[in-house]
């Protein structure tokens, strides 16, 4: 039998986040406020944004643009610099070196190369991450193991492209980004924007391989840009943000109650 990444045993983490707040000093060439003699002022990023996901959750992070929203990935990714309040625990613990081997981070920039195919990218990668433990063969393997189970099978052989020449599609793009966290078999699996400009078709499938990847095990936290209420369903609990602030934390499910009893709600357009 063949090994398979995605069915391997996982250490299972209990993400909690409670009470986070951030804030950014406003830059100015002297130190100071735009040159006058005030100090510089602090602009709140996060303000207070609990939540909890365990092992086999997906988390949506909804919320309008400027939000805070990456913000609060990168600092659950435990790479967001200087002073955040409040706490992040992994089973308890603060992150560690160790966690962070655990954790993997779908940015919102693909890094890929567009000259190479989707199986040389995935290869490469895994000749990059994977311990030396493991043999070239193994690594390229794993490789391919992802590509099947991400269905990224028919597209292998295609340059994944880019900005400047016709290469995969959107969707498949976004596969290969997530293939090259899974191949470390992340615990917790983090995301910004993996449905950013795809179409609500290609949007549900790739929220429905969240939810593949959840279910094995993993803690899977992503944000998420255009929300729809059938997309909602799709996640165990969702955490909305505005100016930083949570308005809304708890179950996916009653999110649109939520909606409906506050009133319209800036910055959404909610589709069916
Ligand atoms: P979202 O992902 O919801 O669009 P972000 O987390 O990217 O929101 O940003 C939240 C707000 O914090 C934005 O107004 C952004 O400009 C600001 N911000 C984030 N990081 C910094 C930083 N390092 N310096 C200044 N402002 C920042």
């Amino acid at each position: 039998h063949r090994f398979s990444i995605l069915r391997a045993s996982l250490r299972p983490v209990i993400l909690k986040f409670e009470d986070v707040a951030y804030g950014v000093q406003c830059r100015s060439a002297k130190g100071t406020c735009f040159g006058s003699n005030e100090p510089t002022p602090i602009r709140t990023v996060l303000n207070g944004v609990s939540g909890i996901v365990r092992p086999g959750e997906l988390l949506a992070m909804l919320g309008p643009s400027g939000s805070g929203k990456t913000t609060l990935l990168t600092a659950l990714a435990g790479r967001l610099p200087g002073k955040i309040s409040g706490s992040i625990t992994y089973n308890g613990q603060p992150f560690t070196s160790s966690m962070k081997r655990k954790t993997g981070l779908v940015t919102q920039d693909d890094v890929l190369y567009p000259h190479l195919t989707v199986l040389e990218t995935l290869t490469y990668a895994a000749l990059l991450r994977l311990p030396d433990k493991l043999t070239r063969e193994e690594k390229v393997e794993q490789a391919e193991l992802i590509i099947m189970e991400l269905g990224l099978t028919r597209c292998r052989n295609s340059v994944v492209g880019g900005p400047l020449f016709r290469g995969i599609s959107g969707g498949e793009r976004k596969r290969v980004s997530i293939g090259q966290e899974m191949l470390v078999n992340p615990s917790l699996l983090l995301l910004d924007e993996p449905t950013s400009g795809l179409d609500s078709t290609t949007t549900q499938r790739i929220v429905a391989t969240l939810r593949t990847l959840a279910r094995g095990g993993r803690t899977v936290v992503t944000t998420i840009h255009q929300p729809s209420s059938r997309l909602y369903r799709m996640f165990d609990k969702v955490v909305v943000l505005s100016d930083g602030c949570p308005i809304y934390s708890g179950k996916a499910g009653r999110v649109m109650d939520y909606f409906g009893s506050v009133g319209y709600v800036p910055g959404f357009n909610f589709v069916n």
